[in-house]
């Protein structure tokens, strides 16, 4: 393949953009990322010409894949048509704020921002407000976007920001525990629980991984809360409107938080973010409350107009069936594959979600090889060498994977999340021939 345009392009990006990227993650391949021209279906098509089978797709929020439905442009075009924005309250806000609070069971109520990170950031805030405590618990090595209060690394007793910039001080007010550990976060209640004003976690750890919860692990985060008057806020910025479909991984799981993040799919690709729950506490925003929120651009009427319709043809069509279905494929196509070439690896993933992890937890050559998308069931064979915990992913082989596994799969024309630990993610744009390609060229690299 050549790619010799995005290596010119990212000269120029060198000289006028930090790193050459906007966002950090683009630029974890060397040499240089390739630069997207344009996408197609389920296939991206790079600076260079170089089509590629898409499984970054947007990095989540391309639920219906690159090409929108009629439906979806022509309710974009019409809002951008007719504004694009105003400063004022728009009809279309309204409609995705009903739509969204029909479908999640949680949802009364729901604030519209403009990125997953501001999400978390006013989610935050909120549960602080209406606690009027300080602490927020939250899981070891995930992933709540550029978040002042969850950029923390470290344990209960020993914990700093995890990024030049942030105020030792913040990360004090930050308790990470292990995920899947009940004994870490009700020891970390037995410790600060009247000062602790909300658990933040991920359904599922979508950008460590993927790790699944173990049976009970949130119902003993929900109990917790419970019992000290906490809020438990779910982050389904990843799983929201893909896992669980319409009704996102808290219906699929059960378990109803107070507050639940949303960014990606719900603004059908378009930048946004929301925080919905309870009236009572989404209420505690500014101007119905005293917790400030506000910005320019939330409830943008073209975001609204692309996530309102991209959920709406969601529901009228078979979108749900084709994505979870693929990544069905997905997942036993590469447990057959790492059965053969790689079985102390780990295939992950539920729904449209799915991963290879190259973890080396079990023994050498574990007679049962991952089943994939188990889901943590205790009954699976290989469940003591599942990862489990943000740190036992972190122990994989990343380098094998970034410098000799990500290129090679390029070359082979199927582009995986540029970072071993996030997820990759089936559009409805995916065909079962793109399926076929993919797995041979992992059985090919592996
Ligand atoms: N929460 C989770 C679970 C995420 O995966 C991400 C981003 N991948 C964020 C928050 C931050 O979202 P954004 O990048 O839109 O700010």
């Amino acid at each position: 393949m050549n790619h010799e345009r995005s290596g010119d392009l990212y000269d120029r990006a060198l000289s006028v953009m930090p790193g050459g990227v906007n966002s950090s993650v683009r630029a974890a391949i060397e040499p240089y990322p390739p630069f997207a021209e344009r996408g197609e279906a389920g296939h991206l098509i790079d600076a260079d010409g170089n089509r590629y089978v898409d499984w970054v797709m947007g990095l989540g929020p391309l639920l219906l894949g690159h090409d929108l439905p009629e439906q979806v442009q022509s309710e974009i075009q019409r809002q951008a048509s007719a504004g694009p924005m105003y400063g004022m309250p728009t009809e279309i806000e309204v409609e995705h704020a009903e739509f969204v609070a029909r479908h999640v069971p949680s949802v009364e109520m729901i604030r519209f921002v403009n990125s997953g990170t501001e999400a978390t950031v006013s989610a935050t805030r909120l549960a602080r407000g209406y606690t009027g405590r300080n602490k927020i618990v939250v899981m070891q090595g995930s992933y709540h976007g550029a978040n002042d209060s969850t950029l923390v690394e470290g344990d209960i007793d020993e914990r700093g920001p995890s990024t030049q910039g942030i105020p030792t001080e913040f990360a004090e007010h930050t308790i990470p525990v292990p995920f899947n550990d009940p004994e870490a976060a009700t020891e970390a209640f037995e410790e600060h629980g009247d000062d602790i004003a909300a658990v933040l976690v991920e359904p599922i750890l979508a950008n460590k991984g993927i790790v699944h919860p173990v049976d009970g692990y949130h119902e003993t985060l929900r109990d917790l809360c419970d019992d000290y008057g906490s809020l438990l806020i779910w982050d389904e910025v990843i799983t929201g409107f893909r896992v669980g479909g319409l009704g996102c991984a808290q219906s699929k799981f059960g378990i109803e938080p107070d507050v639940t993040t949303f960014g990606k799919i719900i603004g059908g690709g378009f930048p946004v973010g929301a925080i919905g729950g309870k009236s009572e506490i989404i209420s505690q925003f500014t101007p119905s409350g005293d917790v400030f929120q506000a910005g320019t651009f939330s409830g943008h009427p073209v975001t609204m107009a692309a996530g309102l319709e991209t959920l709406r043809f969601a529901a009228e069509n078979d979108v749900y069936e084709h994505v979870n279905s693929l990544g069905e494929k997905l997942r036993e196509g590469l447990t057959e594959i790492v059965r053969e070439r790689a079985p102390e690896y780990t295939v992950a993933g539920t729904d449209s979600l799915f991963k290879l992890i190259f973890t080396r937890n079990g023994p050498e050559n574990v007679a049962d090889t991952c089943s994939g998308g188990c889901q943590q069931n205790e009954s699976c064979a290989r469940f003591d060498y599942c990862p489990k915990t943000g740190a036992d992913v972190a122990a994989a082989e990343t380098d094998r994977w970034r410098r000799r596994f990500w290129p090679a799969m390029k070359e082979q024309g199927v582009f995986l999340s540029q970072n071993q630990f996030e997820s990759q993610f089936v559009s409805y744009g995916h065909t079962e021939a793109d399926v076929e390609e993919t797995l041979d060229a992992y059985r090919e690299v592996l």
